[in-house]
């Protein structure tokens, strides 16, 4: 099969310096096919933010397999695995204040050795795609949260991801942003055939993906095994 993520027993603990470990992620196993747009649901606390961060590479796996695009995390350059084949974005967008909306959208592509010129035509071009290349001269703190937002997206699409990993990325927007948010990640995902995951706790959101995942106390449920209790 196509599938592009594989995780296969992914424990996760966090070590507390003179305290008892915890175990936050207990044996997951999740397989995702490319181009799939998965919502991934769950109390405060269950592992989200953890899991995307795990296939984001930005934590480590403590046990357990975890294949990303045919790499092994548990074996691979895990930077260049971030540069390439994942992006991350955030409920708070995490723009960088003092650079413009240009700038930021810019900025990965000069850190992973894009030539100047170049990344300014890429990062126009995608603020165009998501309608606001008038705004790019613009500092984040002039634009409204449903545009910030945008800038991150074209951000993260900057260097090209096979993955978007999204953690609450409409949390802190109104309904119809959200919504509108929504749609662009499915434009998004038949333009470029990329694969989301987008952690949620709006029902009605998680409803216009593909696939509904529900975390809870560390392990994964399908929508329809747990649905009745929600
Ligand atoms: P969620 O995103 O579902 O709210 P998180 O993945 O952020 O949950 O956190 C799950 C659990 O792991 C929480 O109990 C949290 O306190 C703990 N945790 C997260 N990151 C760390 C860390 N770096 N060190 C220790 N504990 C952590
Ligand atoms: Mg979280």
């Amino acid at each position: 099969m196509n599938a592009i993520i594989k995780v296969k027993n992914l424990v996760k603990t966090f070590e507390i310096p003179r305290g008892e470990d915890i175990e936050v992620l207990k044996g997951i196993t999740l397989k995702v096919d490319k181009g799939e747009f998965i919502a991934i649901m769950g109390p405060s606390g269950s592992g989200k933010s953890t899991l995307l961060n795990i296939l984001s590479s930005i934590e480590d796996v403590t046990e357990g397999t975890v294949i990303i695009d045919d790499v092994d995390l548990t074996n691979a350059d895990l930077i260049e695995v971030r540069r390439h084949k994942t992006s991350i974005i955030y409920q708070d967008f995490n723009l960088l204040a003092y650079l413009t909306a240009l700038d930021n959208v810019m900025f990965p592509m000069l850190l992973s050795g894009v030539k100047e010129k170049v990344a300014r035509e890429k990062a126009m071009m995608l603020l165009e795609r998501v309608q606001l290349s008038q705004r790019a001269d613009h500092s984040p703190d002039d634009l409204s949260g449903g545009e910030q937002q945008r800038v991150a997206i074209a951000r993260a699409l900057a260097n090209d991801p096979k993955i978007l990993l999204a953690d609450e990325p409409t949390g802190n927007l109104d309904t119809k942003t959200g919504e509108s948010i929504l749609e662009f990640f499915r434009e998004i995902i038949q333009e470029k055939n990329i694969t989301v995951l987008m952690v949620t706790h709006d029902m009605s959101i998680a409803k216009k993906t593909d696939r509904i995942l529900i975390l809870r106390e560390g392990v994964l449920h399908r929508e329809e095994d747990i649905l009745e209790d929600l």
